[in-house]
């Protein structure tokens, strides 16, 4: 465990000046493999007998110390660094989850991983049940045996639904069920998921990790608590061949889950990180919390004006005081409710579209968490493979908008707002 406080762990966790370079910057380790010492010591490091680097699809030296950090910001016991955000849901899940089996998600969702469950997982022969994560009954109405995870969003993506954390843990550990979080929206910096019971978080490393809008990524955290020798995961005691008939629980009770995800779905499915994203990843954990901080600072300025204009008919945030769950955003994210929301505009789609049209310093594209201010329209974009019904349950309405407030002064963003109204309205 890393003793240090938060901002000291995003600089310095899970590194230390390389010993032969003595390079102070984590070094960018562009290798697919790795030379063994000889034959006896290649067969230990394949049969998980001793630590070390075998090739980069499985673990990287780059990679490791962008995982180390994570872990240690989550305050979680290890992690894994995938391809993308919907690499690690993917891998996370498939490797609690397999044909047959069945996944309770709450329904207000990124666009991407409701599309994964509803469509890619289905095909599998996972069955994902969407939910309100406000109903806690009928959430807790749709587990049975063959459930294998709970999953939700710590803000749901566009509705803005804050997650009952501990209400969710509760129902999970009543019924032996892992809690899987996704913290893309909230950075452990303004929350951590374990600390309110989780027991994996993943992230989209994309959003405000990398927070420049140069990379594509994806981090698993495990948080080591979770007792796999449960019934319902025969998988993670089983002896296996491969890892020198032991099972994951005997390797170890702690990282059992992160072992089986890097060394079977990780393995197999090949989402692997380069080391040069990871590098950025590196680079933008060094100033995740001076970003954040000024990010919501800027996105509740600009989320106050908004809702004073006559022209928005509403604006939903979990930072404002008209938001259903303020107070509870209040309990699990204190420093602030991040640096997205959305609102409504007069006169429906159509002006809505206008209206995005007419701006010029907010970029229209499709991302969050950057260091620029971003605007979407959900509906015909993140949301669009969604039907009408699922768009609704998704809590994505037809004049809806998203924005993401980055790092510009608002004055200039609350002007670019307010010339492109004009030519709207
Ligand atoms: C972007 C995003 C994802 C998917 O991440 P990618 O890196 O784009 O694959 C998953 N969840 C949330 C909340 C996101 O914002």
């Amino acid at each position: 465990m890393n003793h240090h406080q938060f901002d000291t762990i995003a600089l310095h966790g899970g590194q230390v000046p390389d010993p032969v370079t003595k390079s102070r910057a984590v070094p960018i380790y562009m290798t697919s493999s790795y030379v063994f010492e000889d034959t006896d010591h290649a067969a230990s490091l394949f049969q998980m007998q001793e630590p070390g680097f075998i090739y980069s699809r499985n673990a990287n030296p780059t990679n490791a110390v962008f995982e180390e950090r994570m872990a240690q910001l989550e305050g979680g016991v290890a992690s894994f660094a995938v391809s993308s955000g919907q690499a690690a849901i993917s891998i996370a899940l498939l490797t609690l989850a397999r044909a047959g089996d069945e996944i309770v998600s709450t329904q207000a969702l990124y666009g991407g991983t409701y599309h994964l469950f509803a469509e890619t997982f289905s095909k599998f022969g996972i069955n994902v049940h969407f939910v309100d994560g406000t109903d806690f009954t009928s959430l807790e109405g749709k587990i049975n045996k063959r459930t294998k995870a709970i999953f939700t969003e710590t803000i749901g993506n566009p509705n803005m639904e804050v997650a009952h954390l501990e209400k969710l843990s509760e129902i999970a550990k009543r019924h032996g069920l892992p809690l899987v979080v996704d913290n893309t929206f909230t950075t452990p910096f303004l929350l951590k998921p374990l600390a309110f019971g989780a027991d994996i978080v993943v992230h989209s490393a994309t959003k405000f990790i990398g927070g420049h809008g140069t990379a594509i990524g994806g981090v698993i955290v495990d948080g080591g608590r979770f007792e796999w020798s449960n019934e319902r995961f025969p998988s993670f005691n089983e002896k296996k061949p491969a890892i020198g008939n032991r099972s994951y629980v005997e390797i170890s009770r702690e990282k059992a889950f992160i072992l089986k995800a890097r060394f079977e779905l990780g393995h197999d499915l090949g989402a692997t990180l380069s080391a040069f994203n990871s590098w950025l990843f590196i680079q933008g954990l060094e100033s995740l919390s001076v970003r954040v901080e000024k990010q919501v600072a800027n996105a509740q300025v600009l989320a106050k004006r908004l809702g004073e204009l006559p022209h928005i008919s509403w604006v939903n945030y979990p930072g404002l005081e008209s938001h259903p769950q303020y107070h509870l955003g209040k309990k699990y994210f204190p420093s602030g409710a991040g640096a997205i929301f959305t609102f409504g505009i007069k006169g429906g789609i159509s002006t809505a579209k206008r209206f995005i049209n007419s701006l010029k310093l907010v970029s229209h594209l499709a991302n969050v968490g950057d260091a620029k201010t971003l605007i979407i329209h959900p509906a015909s974009t993140t949301h669009a493979r969604l039907s009408p019904g699922q768009q609704a349950e998704a809590g994505v309405s037809p004049e809806m908008i998203r924005l993401s407030v980055g790092l510009e002064d608002p004055v200039d963003v609350m002007a670019d707002i307010t010339q492109a109204l004009k030519q709207c309205t």
